[in-house]
């Protein structure tokens, strides 16, 4: 995880809306999307975020001056294909950023060529990155676990395997979608604590969860676990992830075996992967609560403990159908910080997933779980900000929440700030609520 010249904070980029103060996007970032005119029904290609402007790799590749190697690196992904640099490691990531960073620098002499393969991103449509896998969700977020443990268990709200296992349960993929896209209320089982029976009908506690999503790079093979030490380098790149979650599903749905229809309805994805090389100066020391056990060993190294988290600031902000219709702008709803919330690195979470032999792959995704800070106003999930229904929010047009309603959007968005280095960011993770099928 080294600084290097592409993180420079003096660096300009000749695409003039990179050098602005608040872009996402400046020309130290340089995440990776699939996208395509919108409208058209040309191929999906990969692209790089530069200020408000994508970098088509498909035209860059054929207008641009590349080396043999980078050409061979730039041609699956001129295809649409994300996995094969996944799958190819940072040995490949690193020489292929350099050259992006060279390229799109102030003074390059790529600019002319590489000008003509800028497509502006609101004219852009962005789908998943990749082909998402297997998907696991964890649970690293320790406040959050407090917060909802106390909930359900007052006496005992963390369970006593939490200071040991990184708790997670296997996911699924089909349902996780670009941002952008409509999120339906589901339809379910739940039963009232002093109901006698369930009843079916659409989830009336209809929630939402900030989390990381951690994207796999290169795999490892059945049977053959990943040491802690070499975890991160079967990491691609982080996004935005938000696991929408039916509040009176879940508890009725998930003991013995956890999480279920609660949790597959939906699950939303930010479009651009910042790569591990991009947070390279956002890199923090693993915050654990004082007088917690320190990991087994196959979950501890020195890097992991000193370096294992990032210093990721997460914002979740909402706006109604009616604030909508009145022109009001979102507003921010909470706010925390992934360093603070989380219990476990992703590092931890790869060695775990993998120390009984499970395989992982290029395009496996890992969400860390909701990452809610310790104080009211960083919670993770309207389950915490209402205090389980219990205490609505409420917003500046006099509108009130528990849960969510039809027709609200509810975006995540995160940023790296840190003194000596460029400010970087997510982009958007954002759904809106559709009314249930009747
Ligand atoms: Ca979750």
């Amino acid at each position: 995880m080294t600084v290097d010249g592409t993180h420079d904070p003096a660096l300009r980029s000749w695409v003039v809306s990179a050098n602005e103060a608040d872009t996402d996007f400046p020309i130290q970032n340089l995440p990776f999307g699939r996208l395509r005119r919108a409208g058209s029904s040309d191929a999906w290609r990969i692209g790089v975020a530069i200020g408000d402007q994508v970098l088509d790799l498909h035209a860059a590749l054929a207008q641009g001056q590349w080396s043999a190697e980078l050409a061979a690196l730039l041609q699956p992904l001129a295809r649409g294909e994300l996995k094969s640099l996944m799958a190819a490691g940072a040995s490949a990531r690193r020489p292929l950023r350099a050259a992006l960073s060279d390229a799109l620098r102030a003074g390059s002499s790529q600019r002319d060529a590489l000008a003509a393969c800028l497509l502006p991103q609101a004219q852009c449509e962005l789908t998943l990155p990749c082909a998402i896998g297997d998907y696991t969700d964890f649970y690293t977020g320790i406040h959050h676990a407090t917060a909802v443990g106390k909930m359900f268990r007052p006496d005992n709200p963390l369970l006593p395997n939490y200071d040991w296992v990184p708790i997670g349960y296997h996911g699924r993929s089909s349902s996780i979608v670009p941002s952008g896209n409509a999120i339906r209320r589901p339809n379910g089982q739940a039963k009232g604590p002093s109901a006698s029976a369930p009843v079916f009908g659409p989830s009336e506690r209809l929630d939402y969860e900030v989390e990381l999503g951690f994207l796999i790079g290169p795999g490892n093979e059945l049977g053959t676990p990943i040491p802690i030490a070499q975890a991160e380098g079967h990491l691609f790149g982080v996004t935005l992830f938000n696991d929408w979650s039916a509040r009176d599903i879940q508890p009725w749905e998930y003991q013995p075996l956890g999480p279920f229809l609660s949790k597959n309805f939906g699950t939303t994805i930010s479009p651009w992967v910042v790569t591990l090389e991009a947070l390279a100066p956002f890199r923090a020391p693993l915050q654990r609560p004082a007088g917690r056990p320190d990991p087994l060993p196959y979950l501890h190294s020195e890097n992991n403990r000193a370096h294992g988290a990032f210093d990721i600031q997460l914002e979740t902000w909402l706006q109604t159908a009616a604030m909508r219709e009145e022109g009001a702008a979102a507003v921010r709803i909470a706010t925390s910080s992934a360093a603070e919330a989380g219990f476990w690195t992703a590092a931890q979470l790869i060695a775990h997933h993998a120390c009984g032999g499970c395989n992982l792959q290029p395009g496996d995704l890992l969400g860390s779980g909701t990452l809610s800070g310790p104080a009211p106003e960083q919670a993770g999930s309207m389950l915490e900000l209402s205090a389980g229904g219990k205490k609505a929010i409420r917003l500046p047009n006099g509108e009130e929440r528990t849960f969510l309603r039809d027709g609200d959007t509810l975006t995540l968005r995160a940023y790296c700030e840190r003194a000596g280095a460029r400010r970087i960011g997510f982009g958007e993770c954002s759904g809106t609520v559709l009314p249930a099928v009747s």
